[in-house]
């Protein structure tokens, strides 16, 4: 038997292959446009081209994960339950657009209010715990967001910065 003469490589590849690759969107100005503190589903306009830029993601292999921030929570502005049933509802929506959206991520904090913690972007956590539950290859993993506090999110945690898209809508 000739054990790993010219199978590390392969196996390699293959582990490569079997890892997740995934697009991170931001909330706020990537799906719907940003006007603060948006927590209704009323108030909720999506930028519609965020489905078909999805949709073509998806057809290449990727798995949709949303990350935002969401200081509203902190600061009382609303409840983390107002937020998690806008989400349910906003996953939805994708869903009937046929965009499944695997998870979305969220910080709740603010440094002000909640003191620092790893998962407000800029800071990485978010993406960090999503490459671990997803079992994340990064370095194929793409993020678009509409601030350089998104992209230096991505960065932190290892997305090329090929792979960081800064995001203007038109709306
Ligand atoms: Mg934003
Ligand atoms: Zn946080």
């Amino acid at each position: 038997m000739q054990i790993g003469a010219s199978g590390g490589n392969q196996i390699g590849a293959t582990i490569e292959e079997l890892m997740n690759k995934a697009i991170f969107i931001d909330r706020d100005g990537v799906i719907n446009t940003d006007k603060g503190h948006v927590y209704k589903s009323e108030d909720f306009e999506f930028i519609e081209e965020i489905f078909e830029i999805c949709r073509n993601y998806i057809n290449k292999g990727f798995i949709v994960l949303v990350i935002t921030n969401q200081a509203g929570i902190a600061k009382g502005i609303f409840t983390e339950s107002d937020f998690l049933k806008l989400t349910d509802w906003m996953v939805e929506q994708f869903r009937n657009n046929g965009v499944k959206i695997s998870k979305v991520y969220y910080c709740p904090h603010h440094p002000d209010i909640t003191g620092p913690c790893e998962c407000r972007k800029p800071n990485p956590g978010m993406i960090l715990q999503a490459i671990v539950e997803f079992d994340l290859d990064i370095s194929r993993s793409v993020l678009i967001g509409d601030k350089d506090t998104d992209l230096e999110a991505g960065r932190r945690a290892g997305i090329p910065e090929a792979n960081l898209h800064l995001y203007k809508s038109e709306n």
